[in-house]
């Protein structure tokens, strides 16, 4: 791997937690809005208002079902939502463009913030069912060489209000139900844990959207301290680990989290994390030409992963530009996949869902800046 272009972005950072996150949202807002507010945030603003909190619940009740309008909000008095109306809005987050593919009907959605930063949204159609892969930060500081959302750096934390919003808006949009959560958008779930463990608890609530915590998958570059908190906290909650290399300095070449969290104390974190949980976990991999696809970086992996309890997702690397590394081809993951199998380890290729609609991390925002 090519050490010299190595980012030195994610060197020496401090995984602090962004705990004001949405009470600084709420200071810098006119309006509150109502997606990201809890029951007891709720109460207290219908309280000002001279309205009796019980209140509070209908409202979210509208909220999470999707309403766009205060007026689809039925069973409430007209006196009342005019009032709410006048000091709240119903969501923040605006879309930008759509970008549909033709070849899978995969939807890619630019979705601006009220502070004027961006993310992306992927809706993605599965035989089980409708998917959604959401961003949990605007940019992020982790500094991977081959992921374009990281190229500008870290905007800031989104936060849970944000994350749901992305989810009632796609629905909205596709008219679709989803069925599946995957953090796996723009940014790094476990550098926003706070905001992340809150949407997950709306998500999966039965007065919330009601999606089974084994339907939702968070993706971490490796933030060991988190992994670990996420055993405790959601040992339900599908966990993916993005590994890309197999060695201490070929991994760091690319992902500079590694020179904080090592791949040996990582992989020995997936297996405190497997037997806390006993649940699987998945590797993505993405298979880079000549680096990490050849017959030794294999045989590494496979030594590496032997006797864990997992699921290796190679993924040939996607293309994002100014970068001098080239993703393999569909064939060699296909063998990989094979040699992989063969040794007992359980791996797939992703199907490359809208290919054609800048499929990859980032890539979409990219384009908007150029
Ligand atoms: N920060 C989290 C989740 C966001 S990225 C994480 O690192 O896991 C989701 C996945 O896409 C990660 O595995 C990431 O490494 C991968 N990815 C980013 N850019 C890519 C590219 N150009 N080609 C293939 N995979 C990419």
């Amino acid at each position: 791997m090519n050490m010299k272009n190595k980012s030195k972005r994610a060197e020496g950072y401090e995984f602090v937690e962004d705990k004001q996150c949405e009470r600084q949202l709420f200071e810098s807002q006119k309006k509150f809005v109502l997606t990201g507010m809890n029951i007891r945030e709720l109460e207290s603003l219908i309280e000002t208002l001279g309205e009796k909190k019980f209140r509070a619940k209908q409202v979210q009740q509208w909220i999470y079902k999707g309403v766009t309008e205060f007026s689809q909000m039925k069973n409430l008095p007209k006196t009342f939502l005019r009032k709410l109306e006048s000091k709240s809005k119903i969501s923040s987050c605006t879309i930008e463009a759509v970008r549909t593919s033709k070849n899978d009907g995969t939807k890619k959605f630019l979705i601006k913030l009220q502070d004027d930063n961006y993310i992306e949204s992927v809706f993605m159609k599965y035989r089980y069912g409708n998917t959604i892969c959401i961003s949990s930060q605007s940019g992020c500081r982790m500094g991977c060489r081959f992921c374009a959302s990281t190229m500008s750096g870290l905007m800031r934390n989104l936060s849970y209000g944000e994350m749901l919003e992305q989810v009632l808006t796609v629905e909205n949009y596709t008219g679709e139900k989803i069925n599946h959560i995957v953090v796996m958008g723009m940014g790094e779930p476990f550098d926003n844990y706070q905001n992340l463990a809150k949407f997950i608890e709306i998500v999966n609530s039965k007065e919330g959207l009601n999606i089974g915590m084994r339907n939702i998958t968070v993706s971490t570059c490796g933030i060991i301290p988190r992994i670990l908190n996420f055993a405790e906290d959601f040992p339900q909650v599908n966990l993916a680990i993005s590994l890309h290399a197999t060695g201490q300095n070929e991994r760091s070449a690319i992902m500079p989290v590694n020179d904080k969290y090592k791949i040996d104390e990582l992989i020995a974190a997936c297996k405190i994390y497997i037997k806390k949980t006993n649940r699987r976990i998945t590797f993505e991999y993405a298979l880079v030409k000549d680096q990490n696809d050849t017959k030794q970086s294999v045989e590494n992996l496979k030594k590496m992963l032997k006797g864990i309890l997992c699921h290796v997702n190679l993924i040939p690397l996607n293309y994002v530009g100014e970068i001098d590394m080239k993703g393999s081809t569909r064939k060699d993951a296909e063998r990989i996949c094979r040699e992989l199998n063969d040794s007992g380890i359980k791996a797939t290729v992703r199907r490359e869902l809208g290919a054609d609609i800048s499929g990859a991390c980032g890539q979409l925002k990219l384009a908007k800046k150029s």
